[in-house]
Formats: structure tokens, sequence, C-alpha cells
């Protein structure tokens, strides 16, 4: 009988290490333990919803260095599911055990100087863009992009936080004044008439899985909706697909890795962030795929096969934002066809991620605008007429 190999699979009862302690991190701890494996949360929140589900948490800062060596020392392999810590913290991580993705990957994500270099150099085509470090670069540089344009911080930007959108020349001196001292990158303006990610895996030995293509709408620069598969000529979505491979190849990925895409109005699939960990918008792998996202990641981190990233059912994932929607719950509970995912968030903040519910359709038979509004019932907003 052929034996699968066991070198280097990380064993049953081993710890995996989380860096960050909210939904991302709770569903991979969950998905850890269904493998059987135990999982210990860094979080400086001492209640974080992580912390709930997994067998051993560190409250600390992301920068306090005795106690990440000392939670690096507790666990057999390391992973994130929040990748905004310091090159420094990552070099005290790595040094006690792997860390998967590696901080490579993690430079390169935080930074989105490195991060579009990166992307152009992989043959992946992005918005135009320019470095800015002063009024006089960007004045160039609109000169250049044209108009509208997006100024951005390079770094710790995230669903719209930290970005300017000009409009005029004149919005010039607003929008640096607004971001500096913050290193700066214009973004020249993508009129897409879409947006969608793709989800790709990666193990230590080169073996990859990639899911479908879905697409993405955001309400208040919030993901609202994620449709599964997105409504894409079949090249897009292939497209964007191959790309996340490549982009996985190349970065050396070992683990999960998230691309969020623009699809122009000719249908070209235009990168616009990488993410090396679970997504948002996969959310509905885990009630529509054998092996969800989450699975995918503890698989690649902890040197399991990958199986191949299939979808036994279309889906549509709604996220439950704060106050309103998770006033719906009792509602939701009792809505037949919505599978509810809560995230067991004390705080109830506006514009909080607190839950998410999924609703699976037959395989290529995803409704359009008004079926899923009817679907999502309590939840549903009928499109404008
Ligand atoms: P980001 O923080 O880069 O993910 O951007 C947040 C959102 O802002 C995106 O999902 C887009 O809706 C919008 N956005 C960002 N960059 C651009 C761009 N270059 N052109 C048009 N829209 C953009």
């Amino acid at each position: 009988m052929r034996r699968p190999p066991m070198a280097n699979m990380l064993p049953p009862l081993a710890t995996i290490g989380i860096i960050g302690g909210g939904q991302l991190g709770r569903m991979t701890a969950m998905a850890a333990a269904r493998l059987g494996y135990r999982s210990h949360i860094f979080a400086p929140e001492p209640d974080s919803p992580a912390f709930q589900v997994a067998s051993a948490h560190s409250i600390a800062d992301y920068e306090d260095e005795i106690a990440l060596a000392r939670f690096a020392e507790q666990v057999d392999v390391v992973t994130f599911e929040f990748e905004n810590i310091s090159a420094e913290a990552l070099a005290i991580l790595a040094a006690h055990r792997p860390v998967r993705p590696g901080p490579n990957v993690l430079r390169i994500s935080q930074d989105r100087l490195l991060e579009k270099t990166f992307l152009n150099n992989a043959d992946v085509q992005t918005a135009p863009w320019r470095a800015i470090t002063s009024l006089d670069d960007l004045t160039h540089a609109i000169a250049k992009l044209g108009l509208p344009a997006v100024l951005k911080t390079t770094r710790l930007g995230y669903d719209g936080k930290g970005q300017f959108l000009l409009r005029s020349p004149a919005d010039a001196a607003t929008a640096f004044a607004q971001l500096n001292p913050k290193p700066l990158i214009l973004e020249g303006f993508v009129d897409f008439a879409a947006e969608g990610s793709v989800l790709v895996a990666r193990g230590p030995a080169g073996a990859t899985s990639v899911f479908d293509m879905v697409e993405n709408r955001h309400r208040d620069h919030i993901l609202d909706l994620t449709l599964a598969p997105a409504p894409f000529a079949p090249e897009t979505r292939a497209a964007a697909q191959a790309m996340a491979l490549r982009i996985a190849e190349q970065i050396d990925l070992v683990g999960l890795l998230a691309v969020e895409f623009f699809i122009d109005r000719n249908g070209s699939v235009i990168a616009n962030e990488i993410a090396p960990r679970p997504h948002n918008s996969g959310h509905w792998t885990l009630d529509a795929c054998p092996v969800s996202q989450f699975e995918m990641q503890v698989r690649a981190v902890a040197g399991l096969p990958l199986p191949p990233a299939r979808r036994h059912a279309d889906a549509v994932m709604k996220n439950l934002i704060g106050p309103d929607d998770m006033a719906l719950w009792p509602t939701i509970l009792a809505t037949d066809g919505l599978i509810p995912h809560h995230y067991g968030k004390r705080e109830n903040r506006p514009g909080r991620k607190l839950g998410h519910v999924t609703m699976l359709f037959p395989r290529n038979a995803l409704p359009g605008e008004f079926g899923i509004a009817a679907a999502l019932g309590p939840l549903g907003t009928p499109p404008e007429p």
C-alpha cells in the first residue's frame, strides 16, 4: 500500500500560532481544530474573538519582543490573520519557528510601492502609479497620470482609509497636507465595471490550489456582498486565477493569499492589492466548498496535501455590519436558507464586521440582483429599478 508522505507534515496535536485575534483568526482556529491541531492566538485586545475558540492565547502588543519570542517558543509554526507587524517583530518570530507566509511576503504586501513593483515585475497589470514624497512630485504625477487619481498612504491603509480621491488639480495641496508626512503613492483612477478577488494557496513543496474568482460589492467602503463565482466572462475569471497563481509562485508563498482585482469595462483584469491571509471575500468557501479558505491555509502552513479548491455550490455571502445588520440576528436565525456565522464580538460599533451569512444555490445557478435580494430576506435591499 502506498502511504502518503508524512515527512514535514505537522502532526495532529501540534500548535499553530496565529498573529491576530479577529474573526479571520477565529475561523482559522476552528479549521485547525477540525484537523486535530491546537491554536495559540497572539493579539493585543483582551477580548479578541479568536480567543474563544483557541487552546491558548497571548495578550501583548504586536511589537512586544519578549512576548513574541515566548509565543513563538510555544507554537510549531506561525501564521497570520493580521499582517501589519513590523520587520523586527517578524524577524523575532522567524528566528524561533517557521513563519508562513514568510517575512518577505509580508514585507511586500505591507507597502503599496513594493507591492506594485512586485506585481508589475510579475507581469501583472496594476493602475498606473507614481511614488510621491513632495507636493512637487504630486503635481508632476498628476500631469502624467491625469485626473481623477487616488492618493494613498503606502502603508496601513484598508477599507478606503488613508486615501484621497483627487478630482481637480486644486485638490492636490489639501490631499497632500492631509496624508503627509506618511510615504504616499498616486494611482491613476481605474474606471472599473466591477471588483473581484481570487484566493490561492501554496504549500512548502510548491503545490498550489486556487479558488474560483468572486465578485465583491462594497457599501461605504466595506465589503457588503460576495458572489461566487463572479458573474464575469470565463476568460476574465481564468486570467485572474492565472495571475494569482503566478503571484503565489513568484513571491514564494507558503500559506494563503488573496488578490483583489478591478475589472475594467473591456473585461481586463487589473490587480489592486494582495493580502497574504484569509480574506473576507473567501468566507463563502466555508459553506460552498469541501475545503474552505481557512482549512486551505491551515493545510498549507502545516505542510498537508492541498486538495483542489472545488466548489459544490454557488454562493452569495453578505457581511453583517454593526449595529443595524446584527439587530436582525434573531430573524436571520429564523430565515430558511441563510447560513449564519457570528464572530462572538462583544462590541456592536457602527461599521464593525460582526458576522456574515451565506446563501447556497445550485452550481451555475446564481440568481440575478432581484433573486439575491429576495433570498436575503430580511437583509435584502432590492436593487434600484
Ligand atoms: P484599497 O484600500 O486599495 O483596497 O482601496 C479601497 C477601495 O477604493 C477599492 O476597493 C476601490 O473601490 C477604491 N479604489 C482604490 N484604488 C482605486 C483606483 N486606483 N481607482 C479606482 N478606485 C480605487
